[in-house]
């Protein structure tokens, strides 16, 4: 096939699917036939503006058709695809243009603010408005760039809930091999409505909702920004039957007072992942009748890595599911040898969706990779007899308290089976008895409270005493990464308390 590449799909559609509906904005809807049209234009105006296949084409901007477009228009040039997280300071944007060597950074509407504060960061990296590279070529007369499926497609920047973000390059073939995987998995017609309310910056945004989406012919409804009232009426009104969320937006919709009635009736296929969800928040939506797909991976996985399919997941609470259909996934002692089941180690994938490696990175790059070649995730799993995953821990959040492992996601868990709680978070800190011991931070429900002894009591029945934390911080919010995961770096500046 002479182009199998990312780039040739928006034309693809618009000869299957014209008139149906891809984007949904508002109250602005767009056809596959018109969405070709702008991509087109686009990627004419990018090819006047000097953009070679090959060159790396930055993208800055909340969720807008504006990313799918601009995305569309990299990849039909052969261009490499950079979204970057808008919500990150100049300096650190600055960072990964640098890092990635953006030759063009594209801002999406009403963000001219934003970059305001960038163009003297960012020198030799010209600045374009969406808008104004829309209006500049009228008619096109441009056809794909053939690549293959092993060119690079993007550089995704991990969410950097553990250090600074790193550049994760996937290729077409990672990103098509993980719409493939993802759609084995999940229960797709031809009739998807998917509600994009994860950042598409974000791996799991984009692709395990957006271009499996795409590759059916359904439509994305596009959520500029998260909010659960956004997020019950957008279901409603139109009909959404798939969603990607993490915890915090599932535990914001289950805690909300329009729970009970809202109209979830459409909802097939309910997406979970990219950190640990607490099983009884997966009890309160089995509960009315909505079962998760729990997807475990990683922004180098492309990121399936495991899913939970749904009619799998009542029987299996806590599990992140078995490998996905096109990869390999193991969990290993650190001398690469297999686990016994229930043994922790940790988790290694190889296959098509898993990253060449990290951009311009090679010490980064080799040291992700075992000997044999497999990716080390860094996370740290049990894997039981029927080949289930249960993701225990990251290895980098680990602490050891009286010798014995702690892991703060179980410890989390516990905790957020109490009634007061909205969110938790763990970390170990140093203890002259033990090494190590819990602390957690908490935000609780409104009007709740609590005492760090009632919490101790509420765990002891819960937890061996030895993971108990010593310490809880009440507080406002955690802080998070763009796509809403809580940081603990951050957390572990804080002084103890007296
Ligand atoms: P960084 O690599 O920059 O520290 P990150 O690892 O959070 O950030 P992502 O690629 O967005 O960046 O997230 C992947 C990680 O998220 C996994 O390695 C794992 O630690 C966690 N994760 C993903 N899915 C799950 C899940 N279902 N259960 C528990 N943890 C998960
Ligand atoms: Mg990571």
């Amino acid at each position: 096939m002479r182009n199998a590449g990312l780039g040739s799909w928006p034309e693809r559609r618009a000869v299957i699917s014209p008139d149906r509906v891809a984007l949904v904005h508002g109250s602005r809807s767009t056809t596959y036939a018109e969405l070709y049209e702008r991509i087109r234009r686009l990627a004419a105006a990018l090819l006047a503006a000097g953009v070679s296949p090959g060159d790396r084409v930055a993208y800055l901007g909340p969720n807008h058709p504006a990313f799918v477009e601009t995305m569309f228009a990299t990849y039909f040039i052969g261009g490499v695809f950079v979204p970057l997280n808008f919500r990150l300071t100049a300096p650190e944007i600055d960072y990964q243009l640098r890092d990635s060597g953006a030759r063009y950074l594209i801002y999406g509407p009403e963000c001219a603010e934003a970059v305001a504060g960038l163009s003297h960061v960012v020198p030799g990296t010209p600045l374009t408005a969406y808008e104004k590279l829309l209006s500049e070529h009228g008619e096109a007369q441009v056809a794909a760039v053939a690549v293959s499926l092993d060119a690079p497609a993007c550089i995704l920047y991990t969410s950097g809930t553990t250090g600074r973000p790193k550049g994760a390059v996937l290729t077409h073939g990672n990103v098509v091999w993980n719409c493939y995987n993802l759609l084995v998995g999940v229960d797709v017609g031809g009739d998807e409505v998917t509600l994009i309310s994860a950042p598409l910056f974000h791996v799991a945004a984009l692709n395990q909702c957006l271009l499996p989406t795409f590759l059916k012919g359904g439509c994305s409804v596009i959520m500029p920004a998260w909010g659960v009232e956004e997020c019950f009426e957008l279901i409603a009104r139109h009909r959404v039957t798939w969603m990607f969320g993490v915890t915090t937006m599932y535990a914001g919709l289950a805690q909300s007072p329009r729970w009970a009635d809202a109209d979830l009736s459409s909802v097939r296929n309910l997406i979970v992942g990219g950190a640990s969800i607490p099983p009884e928040l997966i009890r309160i939506y089995l509960a009315r009748g909505l079962k998760f797909c729990q997807g475990y991976g990683m922004t180098e996985t492309a990121p399936g890595a495991t899913f939970l399919e749904a009619p799998e997941s009542a029987g299996h609470v806590g599990s992140a599911g078995v490998p996905v259909f096109f990869a390999e996934v193991r969990c290993v002692r650190p001398d690469l040898s297999l686990v016994e089941p229930g043994e922790p180690g940790e988790v290694q994938v190889r296959g098509p969706n898993v990253t060449p490696g990290y951009w311009e990175n090679a010490a980064a790059t080799s040291s992700s990779f075992a000997e044999d070649g497999w990716f080390r995730t860094g996370d740290i799993a049990v894997v039981s007899a029927d080949g289930h995953y249960r993701i225990v821990d990251r290895l980098k959040d680990m602490f050891v308290s009286g010798g014995e492992n702690v892991y703060p996601a179980e410890v989390e868990a516990a905790i957020f089976e109490h009634p007061a709680i909205a969110e938790a978070a763990v970390i170990g800190v140093p203890d002259e008895k033990w090494g190590e011991v819990g602390r957690a931070f908490v935000v609780l429900v409104p009007s709740h409270s609590l005492t760090a002894d009632e919490l101790r009591a509420f765990l002891a029945g819960r937890l061996g005493r030895y993971k108990i934390p010593k310490y809880l911080d009440i507080v406002a919010d955690l802080p998070r990464t763009g796509s809403n995961k809580v940081r603990k770096a951050p957390l572990r500046e804080l002084p103890l308390p007296k």
